[in-house]
This record gives C-alpha cells, structure tokens and sequence, in this order.
C-alpha cells in the first residue's frame, strides 16, 4: 500500500513538473509571438523567447520519443538530436540572457519613445531566465557535491572511489561514497549508499542523482544493481554521469535500465 502510495505520488510530482515546463514553454512561444514588435529598444527579446520555447518544446517531445525507443536508428538519431538542440538552446539562452539584462532596469512607460519594452513580455522574459538559471545552478552544486563525497570513498581494495549525489523533490541535496569492505561482496556502492543515507533521513522521493568516478575519458553510469536500487524510488530519475573535471552527461533512469521491473508491478499483481 504504501509503496503503491509513493508511486503514485512519484508520477503526480512529475506530471505536475511538465506541466509547468509545458506551460512556461508555450507562454514563452506565445508571448513573443504576440508582442513581437512590441520591444523596439531590444527587438530580440520576442525572438529569443520564441525560439527558446520552440527549441524547449522540441526538446521535451524528442525525451519523450526517445523513451518510447529502446535501441536502434532512431533512438540514436533522437540522442544526436537532443545533444545539437541543448547545446544551441544553452547558447541562445546566455545570449537572450545578453539581450534582457542589456535594457535593465527596463522603462514600461509607453510615452517614452525608444525605450519602452512591454511589461509582460520583458518580465516573463526576466523570469525565465532566472528560473532557467536557478535550475543550472542546482544541477552544479549537485554535481560538486557528488564530486566532494567521492573524496571520502573507502576503497582500499580496489582504488576506484566513487562518489553520488542525490536531489530530493524538497530541494535537498544527500551524498553518498562507495564503501568496500574485506570480504568484497560486502561493499556497497555510493549511489546505494546515498539512497540509504536519504531514506534514513527521511526522504523518500527524488529527482535526481549524479554519479562520478576517477575515470576521466568518458560518462561511466551506475551498476546494474544501483539502477534497480533507483527504480524502487521513482521512474523519472534524471541521472548526471560526470567526470572528474566537472563535465558531465545528462541521461535518465528510463534511459539506463528500460523495461524495468518496479514496485508498480507488484501492485499490479496485488490487484
Ligand atoms: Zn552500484
């Protein structure tokens, strides 16, 4: 029952998430479209939030065809899709970021001539993008957090640490490192070791995780017991695989174990 609960409310907080994500994105299509010329002192403005929300629909609807595919041509082509895409829109947006903060503080007295920008376009354009910022900024604290906690791996045996971070829908961020132990199968990874760490404190419904090791030339993902260890506290997982340096790759839990057995199947056989 309680799991069937969790599950449930799981699926509400990601429904609801793109919901909003749907709404911001088609406001932003619509008001730049409807109050096109009507930024004269910065014309690019309507450009930019018709563009950003376009690339941002484009976007949302590749991720949800991409996790209709499993494998094969046009999975690939949806994954090259999303990654051209993201890096434009990343770009596009410092630039429209350029482009509002270039008229601030704006004037929305329409009697003044050449430096009137509407007042709903230029604050839904200025909200945007500190939203748009405040969500950059909670992926990299995210990721720094998940490289501090691989520095207090216990990895005598193998030498490997590694390090994970997990988002909490409330906003918290709980870290977790790999811990070995003598008899090797007793170890346990850091991504199970966060969760542990998070359930005990807890939370019990998450967003997010970012992962990292010491390997430094490419995107090293979860163990397959991690990722079932995930599928127990959502489906919706976004997943930050970083490197050492920082850099990282976003992917989703859908993404990295499809067809999954969860506790929504159990329910089901409960029924
Ligand atoms: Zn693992």
């Amino acid at each position: 029952m309680e799991t069937e609960e969790r599950t449930s409310v799981c699926k509400s907080f990601t429904v609801l998430l793109n919901l909003i994500a749907w709404m911001l994105l088609v406001t932003a299509v619509g008001l730049g479209a409807i109050h096109f010329s009507e930024c004269p002192i910065q014309p690019y403005i309507p450009i930019y939030l018709i563009i950003i929300g376009g690339c941002g629909i484009i976007l949302l609807m590749l991720a949800y065809w991409t996790n209709t595919l499993h494998e094969g041509f046009w999975c690939q082509i949806c994954i090259l899709s999303i990654i051209c895409i993201s890096v434009f829109s990343i770009a596009w947006f410092l630039t429209g970021t350029v482009w509002i903060y270039s008229i601030y503080p704006p004037s929305y007295n329409s009697t003044a001539v050449g430096h009137y920008c509407q007042r709903t376009l230029y604050l839904f354009a200025f909200w945007f993008n500190i939203l748009g910022f405040l969500y950059a900024m909670a992926v990299a604290e995210l990721v720094a957090k998940c490289l501090q906690a691989r520095d207090m791996a216990y990895c005598p045996y193998s030498q490997f640490p590694v390090g994970a971070a997990i988002l909490t829908s409330g906003g918290a961020i709980i870290t977790g490192c790999n811990v070995e132990n003598a008899s090797y199968g007793l170890t346990v990874c850091a991504e199970r070791t966060a969760i542990q760490r998070a359930v005990a404190e807890g939370h019990r419904s998450f967003t997010a995780i970012a992962v990292t090791c010491d390997i430094k030339d490419s995107f090293v993902g979860p163990c397959g017991a991690c990722r079932q260890v995930l599928m127990e506290f959502g489906t919706e997982w976004d997943i930050y695989l970083t490197k050492p340096d920082g850099a990282y790759k976003k992917t989703s839990l859908r993404e990295l174990l499809p067809l999954a057995f969860s506790p929504a199947h159990l329910a089901e056989d409960g029924n």
